[in-house]
């Protein structure tokens, strides 16, 4: 597929990765990009995750992208590889618990407040800092926190895009510099959907999460 050779090369450029967004999709439509080499795929629903990863090939590396509910995570904590849109402490402890449950330790993001929109899920930079301060999380051995994650303004308005990405990269050099100086594990930052992937790029993202361009309009 093109649009999926286009977008890896756009990648590949920053070292950064991609994400295919597959909700609402056919595991045929999943097939056919996972024939082409892609194996990173993104869900929003833990129902639709969950029937997924159980008829899927096991190769495929199963983020979770949209906001989650603490009481679900049990569900996809044996098998998840990466939780993008962590915004709570209660979640935070939750996901611990469960992956502790399955000894397993899973990559998480903290996802930020970065859009004008006020109808966006995310953290305030202050939040997370008193999360971070107040936490024994390098005690938390079911979760690593691995970097930070955020959602643009659905505008046309590049510069304010623009403007938004840029402030996730500063959230994440701040949290880099004042709790994760020495984790190198912390490296993150998933921000860029289809139609803003490429100026979050340009701003630094590491993982474009992409569903309409690689798969057609749900
Ligand atoms: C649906 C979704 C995407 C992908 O959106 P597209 O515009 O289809 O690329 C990315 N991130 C999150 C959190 C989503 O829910």
């Amino acid at each position: 597929m093109d649009q999926l050779k286009s977008i890896i090369d756009q990648c590949d450029a920053t070292d950064a990765r991609l994400v295919a967004v597959s909700k609402t999709k056919p595991n045929s439509a999943i097939l056919t990009l996972y024939d082409e080499g892609q194996r990173i795929f993104g869900e929003n629903r833990v129902q639709e995750l969950v029937g997924k990863y159980e008829n899927l090939p096991k190769d495929i590396k199963w983020h979770m992208i949209g906001h989650l509910q603490s009481k679900k995570v049990k569900y996809i904590a044996p098998f998840v590889s990466m939780i993008h849109a962590v915004d709570s402490e209660k979640l935070l402890l939750e996901i611990n618990k469960r992956a502790s449950q399955h000894e397993r330790t899973i990559p998480v993001l903290l996802q930020f407040h970065i859009a004008e929109e006020s109808t966006k899920y995310g953290l305030e930079l202050n939040e997370a800092a008193t999360m971070l301060e107040h936490l024994s999380w390098e005690a938390l051995s079911g979760v690593q926190i691995a970097g930070v994650m955020g959602m643009a303004t659905f505008t046309s308005d590049i510069d304010q895009v623009r403007r938004e990405f840029r402030s996730l990269k500063n959230i994440f050099d701040h949290l880099k510099s004042n709790f994760f100086a020495d984790d190198p594990l912390f490296k993150e930052i998933s921000m860029g959907m289809s139609g803003d992937y490429q100026v979050a790029l340009e701003e630094g993202s590491t993982m474009v999460r992409i569903g309409s361009l690689l798969f057609g309009s749900r």
